[in-house]
């Protein structure tokens, strides 16, 4: 080893700007750290146990699993050593050199300086290996690869490079050596130690071991002959009984397989008996990822199949759109030597699958019925995911629509929080009320203020308003809630509470038709239709509006604007759709308009109806340059006049 070579590489941008992080601004809860290193060696022997199934020479030495925890006061280090799976030079430099996880930069973007903020943020994204950096200032790790014979050496001090070497005599498995920073010397003490290695080992499947205290201090040869004792009880958690295990150990799991920083809002544990047998342990989270809309990021359950861990991330036994959900799934009956691919196909799974997808559906429905206030939180992080779900999920959209929030004309407090259930909309309905009216638009400003509420407003029905982006199309999806339709306040020629919809369609289908044929109607609906023309679908006299003069109305089935925005930046060119345009024939300005003899001067205030019908509703104009000289046209000979 005295020859070996050392090579010198950078570490790349972002895996630089993360240690950089960890160096000089994360302070708070150290001891994380050793959870981070406990869960990769943990990690490093569940893959070898795999591995082993197809190749039982990889472990004929050494074949009972440890992980050791060993310091020396004086040297100021700290050792975890694994027999893992250990790593290859080439793993080496990807694993602890480079960052794989797509969005990083984009995450490491949105660090503010702020620490409280970025600790939580860093929570989100799952410190992970670096965090050694926190309590050491220089780490090596010293690891063989399983069924190699060329160890390697890696050693940083977290600044821009690291030093590779390779290793004689090394036995399989990962040694990570820490030199701890003159702050986090407390690390190098038997009792705190035990302490926190308990705390972060307890429900791991493998003994963690330490010296026996009376030579835990000694040097490096008297500990080849000191004597380890398992510190944890080395029974994974989900095999324990639900009666056995504390609240407490189920939040630490939970950090464990999520490397969340926070506790989780609850959890569901189930030994599954009969045809199936299973054993499932799910969580929610309290914090969205913050990858949570990349629908390419895997994630999924830890799947297990009789107590060896077969893979991370196994997507196929939950829902895409309960894809923040974390746990583990242990099953009896899959083979061992299950693939991506036969779990995609498999029966079995699939019943897993649905069965898990109740379960969360069931625990979300408890939790807002008996924590609102947790449940609402936990709306406000994945209430547009779940929604996803209830569009998509058919066997579960009762459910799910339970489930969803939305802002409200007559939501209390904050009006522009999304608080309100259907179910509490449905007890507030009004007489005669069979209908679930909402309006969809860009923000929460503009669905308040929409002239298309005047009416409902005056007559106290509620309206629920619809911002998030995703709302349109699922609002597409949805027909009825618990026998009430939907109706899109926005659209059509809707029916107020207590009006007879039959003859309302009746009045609509003569106007519609260019308004010819009713006798009485409006004179100004042939006038303003010669002025916009091609522009409109037609035009209408409304019964939506008390205060505005004018407002747009889309046909029942025209795609709205948002889904229509949506579909355009995803490169799909949408045919036009033309709105109705309905005036308000009471409001003055109309009043005034009626009796205007000259038809130029008619024709341009109509055109500015128009357009600010369009505006209200958070439009934007084909010609705003058109608009604006129209509206200092009238200012000029107001106030020439
Ligand atoms: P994560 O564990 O979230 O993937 P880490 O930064 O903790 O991220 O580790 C990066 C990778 O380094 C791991 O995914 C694993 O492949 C490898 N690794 C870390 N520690 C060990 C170990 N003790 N034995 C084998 N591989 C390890």
């Amino acid at each position: 080893m005295s020859e070996a070579k050392v090579e010198t590489h950078t570490f790349q941008t972002e895996a630089k700007q993360l240690l950089k992080l960890m160096i000089h601004s994360l302070y708070s809860n150290r001891e994380i750290f050793l959870r981070e290193l406990i869960s990769n060696a943990s990690d490093a022997i569940d893959k070898l146990r795999f591995k082993a199934i197809e190749a039982p020479e990889l472990i004929t030495e050494d074949a009972q699993y440890k992980i050791d925890i060993t310091f020396d006061k004086e040297a100021k280090t700290l050792t975890i050593f694994d027999n893992g799976v250990g790593m290859t030079k080439s793993e080496v430099m990807t694993n602890l050199g480079t960052i794989a996880k797509s969005g990083t930069a984009e995450f490491l973007s949105n660090l503010t300086g702020d620490q409280a903020k970025d600790n939580q943020l860093i929570g989100q994204f799952g410190v992970g290996f670096y965090s050694v950096f926190m309590v050491a200032d220089e780490v090596e790790v010293i690891t063989l690869a399983a069924g190699s014979d060329e160890g390697v050496v890696w050693r940083s001090r977290g600044e821009d490079a690291y030093d590779i070497e390779s290793a004689d005599d090394l036995t399989r498995g990962t040694r990570v050596v820490l030199h701890l920073k003159d702050d986090a010397l407390d690390f190098a003490d038997d009792y705190r130690l035990r302490s926190v290695v308990r705390k972060y080992s307890d429900h791991i499947g493998v003994p963690v071991r330490m010296l026996k205290p009376a030579a835990s201090d000694a040097d490096e040869e008297a500990e080849a002959v000191a004597e380890f004792e398992a510190v944890n009880s080395a029974k994974a958690l989900w095999t324990r009984s639900r009666s056995d295990v504390k609240d407490e150990e189920y939040k630490e799991f939970y950090k464990y397989v999520s490397h969340d920083f926070e506790d989780p809002v609850s959890w569901s544990h189930n030994k599954v008996e009969g045809k199936l047998e299973y054993t499932s342990l799910v969580y929610i989270p309290k914090k969205a990822p913050f990858d949570l809309y990349n629908r390419e990021v895997p994630r999924g359950l830890k799947l297990y199949v009789q107590r060896v861990f077969i893979m991370d991330d196994a997507e196929q036994f939950l829902p895409l759109y309960l894809r923040f959900i974390k746990g583990v799934v242990d099953s009896s009956d899959l083979p061992l030597n299950v693939s991506r691919e036969i779990l995609q196909e498999d029966e079995r799974v699939t019943s897993i699958r649905n069965a898990l997808t109740k379960r969360v559906l069931t625990m979300l429905d408890t939790l807002a019925k008996k924590e609102p206030k947790q449940y609402q939180a936990f709306w406000d992080e994945f209430g547009e995911v779940l929604k996803e779900g209830a569009g998509e999920d058919f066997a579960n959209r009762e459910a799910l629509t339970k489930l969803l929030r939305f802002a409200s004309t007559r939501a209390e407090g904050d009006a522009a929080a999304k608080t309100v259930s259907l179910e509490t909309y449905q007890s507030r309905k009004v007489e005669d009320q069979d209908k679930i009216y909402y309006l969809c638009a860009e923000t929460y400003e503009t669905a308040a203020r929409s002239p298309h509420l005047e009416i409902f407003k005056e007559r106290g029905v509620e309206v629920l308003l619809m911002f998030d982006r995703i709302d349109e199309w699922l609002m597409s999806m949805l027909t009825e809630y618990a026998g009430a339709q939907f109706v899109d306040v926005m659209r059509g020629d809707m029916t107020l509470p207590g009006e007879d919809s039959d003859k309302d369609d009746k009045d609509d289908e003569e106007t519609d038709k260019g308004g010819k044929k009713s006798a009485d109607e409006h004179p100004l609906i042939e006038r303003i239709s010669t002025v916009l023309g091609e522009k409109v679908e037609g035009v209408r006299t409304s019964k939506r509006l008390t205060q505005s003069p004018a407002c747009l109305v889309l046909s029942e089935h025209a795609m709205g604007a948002q889904m229509r925005k949506i579909m355009e930046a995803s490169g799909q060119k949408m045919p036009e759709t033309k709105p109705y345009f309905e005036f308000n024939p009471t409001h003055p300005l109309l009043e005034k308009l009626d009796g205007e003899p000259d038809e130029d001067r008619f024709a341009e205030l109509a055109e500015v109806l128009f357009d600010q019908a369009s505006l209200a509703e958070g439009g934007t104009l084909t010609d705003p340059v058109a608009y604006v000289e129209r509206v200092n046209r009238l200012l000029l000979e107001l106030l020439n006049g």
